[in-house]
């Protein structure tokens, strides 16, 4: 009897918008409707007393019963708790992300059969807490995670495919530059990759994770409020529905202004009402200072890249948010290109996710490649030292961010007291000398250490770092036998217990199941 092979699935789980495509019989990428027949699904969750509605449905809700409703929770990923609180409970953002992971995935379902495991993608500027957490999201809702992309590079794999270049044939040696500029709803990502043949290398990477679409509508919410109450004399947006109304008004008006010169928002409140007309040019104004903050990014990735404009070849347009003429302007004339939009602005980037997944079942069954991947670090890494002149908590980098993976990487650091019992390293993430102002992503103790060790003594920090995003520490005391190998334990993570337990309750599945 003949297996039939899993399907090859990939999402991208977007801060406003999700995607899932798998790849079909001829491994073409392929966007798969969700149960409401729409090719992407609002990353938008309801509570709805014991019901949880995920979707268009929990999206519309926003205007009429706005505190039941989970919005961006990407964008708190990597902190403990999501910024709302429903009915006294407060969910870890992880857990919002797996119920929509297990919308996509029941919705999916019902054209592909069940299926279990997936490509999930995040933005390549998401650090090591985020990552993990994304993983586990993943993990909550029922799925073995074959693997976690960036989003630029999922981009990036789709574009290579519809260029040809994934066809042994068809792929040129010579190497193509790109510079992937992705502005989706709550995140910017800017990524320099090189693609020679069936070889694609990120160069540097850079962004925002909180910087998108949805910054832009809350300008356009506060142009409008503010006419409301130069009419009114009342703030529209303090109550929490009337500005969630607000806001699907205002993004509404912002998709027209990307068509249209100018568009119109009505606002009701408190038995008033206002129509504002905003213009092209005033709502360009109004979000000139993001827009900055997006082209200083670009350059400054481009040069950590070690490039100049002219040795890109492309400027590739991804997230729904480049559909904004000032964007493309801005690159236009900062690039002296006209900026490529032959992806599909909303799906390339679950494309690439599926053909992703594709590469990693394949060579499961072993099967021969069909690319490669190289990645850079988008974070810097390293350990918490003190400054013997000042006392201070000092960052003491190993690995600086845009290192192409996997990288191996050792320093020297000295014991502090006489006769130190045991030493901490405190393992964190962040580019600022002063360890307070960098995230600490893990810990691990080196213990018993001998008597009568001399102040001063060396300790050696290794960091092996793989492309997947797994830290392995080991720290040695070589005067001594002591040493500890440790993968790191993240801080802020959830632990199996509660994970299994959320996965239970999301999607009824046991720990050893997958559908
Ligand atoms: P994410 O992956 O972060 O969820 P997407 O790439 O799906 O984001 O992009 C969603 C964002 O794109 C939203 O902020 C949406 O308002 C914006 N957007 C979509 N279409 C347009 C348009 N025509 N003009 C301006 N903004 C748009
Ligand atoms: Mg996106």
């Amino acid at each position: 009897m003949t297996t039939v092979p899993p399907p090859a699935v990939g999402i991208d789980l977007g801060t406003t918008f999700s995607v899932v495509a798998r790849l079909d019989e001829r491994g073409q990428p392929v966007t798969l409707v969700n149960a409401e027949g729409d090719r992407v699904t609002p990353s938008v969750v309801l509570f709805d007393g014991e019901d949880v509605v995920v979707g268009k449905e929990a999206l519309k809700a926003i205007a009429s019963e706005a505190e039941h409703v989970a919005e961006c929770s990407k964008r708190d990923v990597g902190h403990r708790v999501f910024h709302k609180v429903f009915d006294g409970r407060q969910f870890p953002p992880e857990v919002i992300e797996a119920w929509i992971l297990n919308k996509l995935r029941n919705d999916a379902a019902q054209q592909i059969g069940p299926f279990g495991q997936v490509v999930i993608t995040v933005p390549a500027y998401f650090d090591e807490v985020r990552r993990k957490a994304t993983q586990d999201a993943g993990y909550m809702a029922g799925f073995e995670v074959l693997d976690i992309i960036n989003e630029p590079t999922a981009a990036a794999v789709a574009f290579g495919f519809q260029q040809g270049f994934l066809d042994p044939q068809g792929s040129s040696t010579e190497p193509n530059r790109i510079l992937v500029y992705d502005l989706g709803g709550g995140t910017f990502d800017v990524t320099v990759m090189e693609i020679r043949g069936t070889e694609f290398t990120a160069l540097a990477t850079d962004g925002d994770v909180r910087l998108g679409g949805y910054d832009w509508d809350q300008r356009l919410v506060d142009l409008v409020a503010e006419s409301f109450i130069r009419e009114h004399y009342v703030d529209p947006r303090e109550d929490p529905s009337t500005a969630g109304k607000l806001w699907r008004e205002c993004e509404d008006a912002k998709r027209t202004l990307s068509a249209r010169g100018k568009a119109s928002v009505a606002c009701d409140y408190r038995g008033f009402s206002c129509r504002a007309e905003v213009s092209r040019q005033q709502f360009e104004e109004a979000t000139q200072d993001l827009l900055d903050r997006t082209r200083f990014t670009t350059v400054q990735a481009l040069k950590a890249a070690g490039l100049a404009w002219g040795d890109v070849d492309r400027v590739l347009l991804v997230g729904g948010s480049t559909r904004m003429p000032m964007v493309r302007n801005m690159l236009r004339e900062l690039s002296g290109k006209e900026p490529d939009t032959s992806v599909a602005a909303d799906e390339a980037v679950a494309h690439g996710a599926a053909l992703r997944a594709g590469l990693v079942l394949a060579r499961r069954q072993d099967q021969p490649a069909t690319f490669t991947i190289h990645n850079v670090n988008s974070h810097s890494l390293g350990v918490v030292g003190t400054d013997p002149h000042t006392g201070r908590k000092r960052n003491g980098i190993l690995i600086p961010r845009n290192t192409p993976l996997p990288v191996t990487a050792k320093r020297t650091f000295k014991t502090r007291k006489a006769n130190q019992k045991s030493i901490l390293v405190q393992i964190v993430e962040g580019e600022s000398p002063s360890a307070d102002d960098c995230t600490q992503i893990g810990k691990c103790t080196v213990r018993d250490l001998p008597p009568n060790l001399p102040v001063q003594s060396p300790v050696d920090v290794l960091f092996h770092y793989e492309p997947n995003g797994r830290l392995k520490v080991h720290v040695t005391v070589p005067e001594t036998d002591r040493q500890v190998k440790t993968e790191i334990v993240r801080e802020n993570s959830l632990c199996k217990e509660h994970m299994d337990g959320w996965r239970r309750y999301i999607c009824h599945l046991e720990p050893t199941d997958y559908r």
